[in-house]
């Protein structure tokens, strides 16, 4: 069994006690983390794993761990008060574990994914049949498009619909927790600060470029957004140490920001270049294939989206035209052809 990292204390206030438990959020050993705070009010736990494989035994595992490692008069138990960063299966697919574990602990969630939560069915069919307008758009073939689509079914099978409590507002700060709305990797994603602590979530990584997906699948994701949202964390001073949903800590935040900044420019460099040297207009999928070598699998599926949201971004902006405008006119939903404008 692929070992995890350990488990890391933190005293982001004089009173306050943070910790980050690992998890292996899906079989193939991507690491997720979950945060218990002690000292505020109620015991408190942000994000809950993917309810996936060993996910769940990974988290109740870390929580037993406070009293038996760390001395912490704390059960899972007790935890009175679940957060949830963003809607992604990673985070929140274990949500139903903890309300079983806790008996029903009240549930807070930004209002733009309370309906993941809520409406989970619901949500899956809606954005599987967005997907699959996006994917025709995007140039796939009737079976690649078939493929991709059973994939991205195939995670969210065990995830089923749960209530929510209340809601986290930018400028409603709880606890002394303020919460930040940050969309772009996900609609509803919400970063934390707990003293000069950042929880960033999914928002900002130590090492990867959060994935990010074209709007015309998920309102409010997308690079726009998420340019936006990087602006607004560089704007809050003083953060001095950002724990992310994956991978290590940030100790310079804003150094992190300028570079991810410096990587979504390179992207669109990068698609115009590929665009200019085809000397023909291309489709997503065409952009994709250059931009992702090598992809695999559900990599692949990522790869599309992740183009199409850097497209989109240039097309708003007046970089790139739809070259085969007739053919638009014509048929209910063609692939579209990007030129250079
Ligand atoms: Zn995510
Ligand atoms: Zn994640």
């Amino acid at each position: 069994m692929a070992s995890l990292p350990p488990i890391e204390r933190y005293t982001p206030l004089p009173d306050v006690t943070l910790y980050r438990l690992p998890m292996q959020v899906f079989p193939s050993g991507f690491v997720g983390y979950a945060y218990v705070l002690l000292g505020l009010d109620v015991p408190t736990l942000i994000d809950t794993g993917s309810g996936f494989g060993r996910s769940t035994q990974d988290l109740l595992d870390g929580m037993r761990a406070l009293n038996d490692e760390y001395g912490e008069p704390f059960q899972p138990t007790d935890i009175k008060r679940i957060l949830i960063t963003h809607g992604h299966v990673d985070h929140m697919g274990g949500l139903a574990d903890m309300l079983r574990v806790t008996g029903g602990a009240p549930v807070g969630i930004h209002p733009l994914d309370r309906r993941v939560l809520t409406n989970y069915e619901e949500r899956v069919v809606v954005a599987t049949k967005n997907l699959h307008i996006y994917l025709e758009r995007a140039g796939l073939s009737p079976e690649r498009l078939a493929q991709m689509i059973d994939m991205y079914g195939f995670s969210k099978q065990h995830v089923r619909s749960v209530s929510v409590d209340f809601m986290l507002e930018e400028g409603q700060p709880l606890m002394g927790l303020h919460f930040y709305h940050v969309p772009g990797h996900c609609s509803g994603q919400v970063a934390i600060r707990i003293g000069d602590t950042l929880l960033s979530a999914d928002h900002i990584l130590a090492r990867t470029s959060p994935h990010l997906a074209a709007e015309s699948i998920t309102h409010h994701t997308g690079v726009s957004h998420y340019r936006e949202s990087l602006k607004k964390i560089a704007c809050l001073p003083g953060i001095t140490l950002t724990l992310g949903g994956h991978e290590e800590p940030i100790e310079d935040v804003y150094e992190r920001i300028k570079h991810l900044q410096q990587r979504l420019d390179l992207k669109a460099e990068r698609i115009l270049d590929i665009i200019r040297s085809a000397g023909r207009p291309l489709t997503i999928s065409d952009i994709s294939k250059q931009l992702y070598q090598d992809k695999r699998g559900f990599d692949v599926l990522l790869a599309l989206q992740e183009a199409g949201a850097h497209v989109e971004y240039l097309y708003d902006r007046g970089y790139l035209a739809i070259a085969n405008l007739d053919e638009v006119q014509a048929k209910p939903n063609p692939a579209l052809l990007y030129s250079i404008l």
